[in-house]
């Protein structure tokens, strides 16, 4: 089997049990099974660049290979350009999105880092696989540096339309650089379909056969790999003795009324104040102290130096502390607010022990913690998942309660819907879902990225972009750039070349 290396932004801490994150999670899970070397930044930041050397440890199957960043760099690529930047324009947030020239720079330097630490540890038969949104222009790094393996790459992020991308200062750029990688995974297709629109409209390539581009005489596959957990680990976790014995300490088991429970990053693109206000929206629906529900939100604490990040924390214990002073009792915590990281084996426990989980992101690239509730539930009395339909993970997961997660009526009336649906209707609704979290699991996730990452030369061989062909062949006649259309042919900033064709595209301000 051909060795594996994972590169994340950040190398987690499998000593940890509480690993908060689903790409971490995801991780975790793959190199158990497949084994191999997971390369990333190690979470320290140190003064300076010269203090930057690489350490590895070998953990069960897997070597660990990790660095520090300096604190520059932490502002600059991690917070600055990858959080500021991109994050909140691929969940659709262009009215967060905070660019500035010095971020994007901190975004290149550390990318071209990762390629030289990373290139000559690379062997020539390795499967390399590049996560998520911190780390685009690794491929373009890794090839300068001649890295012929088959490099792929996986956006754990939603991928949004090309009027919402193209509001990413620099998107020509990095758009170009994932023609580097031979294969581009998405966790949706509507995300996937973004992505190809993208290519065809804004990059003058084509189609040319499913899942293949084909862009100025450069191919490429791109597929959908939706992000699954490992099932059966979690199922073991929510039935286990210890699981029932925590159930039991919560005191929040002796309140009245059923029990909801949300588990989420604190994170803007998690719909948390309208969660809310929707279980508010609940509350005001039953008559007079009936106390239907409590909610118990679970947000561990993430990227809190953003401003924008400490000021949906504000905004959450406001309202949690507004709902109980409205509706609470001697007896009754209707909103219980919890702003840290728990284990997971608690949270599968309080999981099981919830009647309704509410996963209701405003956007979402998957969720897998509306997968996690659906395998921690008792198959002969479930609760119900009410799901948001801009988490990726709605496009399977059917099922559930589907909702718009903006819309706190429609909300609170589903979760009223849970509240009294019937043993059998549940049960109904749980066998199928868990059947997909099951078909979808992180297993097959990974190797089904992995299969089609090690054959996608053999697939591509032969194939002749006709299109393409043509408009490259004319361009090099005139000697000139190839040019995104409606864009300047001005270079961009890595010039970079793709079979003899220059990718031009206009330098966008980046102020
Ligand atoms: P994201 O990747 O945006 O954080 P996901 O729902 O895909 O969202 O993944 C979140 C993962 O992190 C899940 O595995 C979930 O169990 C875990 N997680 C989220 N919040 C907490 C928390 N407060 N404590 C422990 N684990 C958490």
């Amino acid at each position: 089997m051909r060795r594996l290396v994972i590169v994340s932004n950040r190398v987690a801490d499998p000593g940890r049990g509480q690993a908060s994150g689903g790409l971490a999670v995801c991780i975790f899970d793959a190199l158990r099974v497949h084994g191999g070397m997971w390369f990333g930044w190690n979470g320290e930041i140190v003064a300076d660049e010269a203090k930057i050397g690489t350490a590895f440890v070998k953990h069960d199957s897997c070597t660990l290979v990790t660095m520090p960043l300096t604190e520059r760099d932490y502002r600059e690529y991690f917070l600055g350009f990858s959080n500021e930047v991109l994050w909140p324009v691929h969940h659709y947030r262009l009215d967060l999105a905070r660019f500035t020239l010095e971020a994007a720079e901190g975004y290149r330097r550390v990318n071209a880092r990762f390629a030289e630490k990373l290139s000559p540890i690379v062997n020539r038969s390795d499967l390399i696989w590049v996560h998520d949104y911190h780390l685009i222009p690794l491929g373009t790094g890794l090839r300068a540096r001649g890295v012929g393996n088959e490099i792929g790459f996986f956006f754990h992020i939603p991928f949004p339309p090309p009027e919402v991308l193209s509001a990413t200062p620099e998107h020509e750029w990095l758009m170009s650089s994932l023609l580097e990688y031979d294969l581009v995974g998405f966790q949706t297709r509507s995300d996937h379909a973004n992505f190809c629109r993208f290519i065809c409209d804004f990059m003058g390539g084509e189609i040319t056969a499913p899942d293949t581009l084909c862009v100025a005489g450069k191919y490429l596959r791109a597929s959908v790999f939706p992000v699954g957990i490992d099932v059966e680990s979690f199922v073991a976790m929510a039935r286990s003795p210890e699981a029932e014995k925590r159930i039991h300490r919560t005191r929040w088991q002796a309140e009245p009324g059923l029990s909801v429970i949300g588990v989420d990053r604190l994170d803007y693109s998690k719909g948390l104040p309208e969660k809310f206000r929707a279980f508010r929206r609940l509350l005001e629906m039953y008559p007079d102290k009936s106390k239907p529900a409590s909610l118990i939100q679970i947000a561990s604490p993430t990227r809190d130096d953003l401003e924008a990040y400490i000021a949906i924390r504000q905004e959450l214990e406001t309202l949690s502390g507004a709902i109980n002073g409205q509706f609470g009792d001697f007896d009754w915590t209707p909103a219980r607010y919890i702003h840290r990281a728990v284990e997971r084996d608690t949270l599968a426990a309080l999981y099981r022990a919830s009647r309704i989980g509410l996963v209701t992101p405003l956007r979402d690239g998957m969720n897998l913690v509306a997968k996690e509730y659906v395998a921690a539930q008792d198959d002969a009395d479930p609760g119900v998942l009410i799901l948001s339909r801009f988490a990726g993970a709605a496009e399977d997961l059917q099922e559930a309660l589907i909702v718009n997660p903006y819309d706190i009526d429609e909300v609170a009336h589903a979760m009223r819907r849970a509240i009294e649906m019937t043993k059998e209707e549940r049960i109904v609704r749980h066998q199928a879902l868990m059947g997909r979290v099951r078909q979808h699991d992180a297993c097959n996730w990974m190797l089904s990225f992995l299969r089609a990452l090690s054959s996608c030369r053999e697939q591509l061989a032969g194939n002749v972009c006709e299109r393409s062909v043509r408009r490259r062949d004319a361009d090099q006649r005139r000697g000139s750039l190839v040019a995104f259309p409606g864009h300047s042919s001005a270079s961009n900033s890595m010039g970079k070349l793709i079979t003899g064709t220059k990718f031009g595209g206009g330098s966008t301000s980046l102020t």
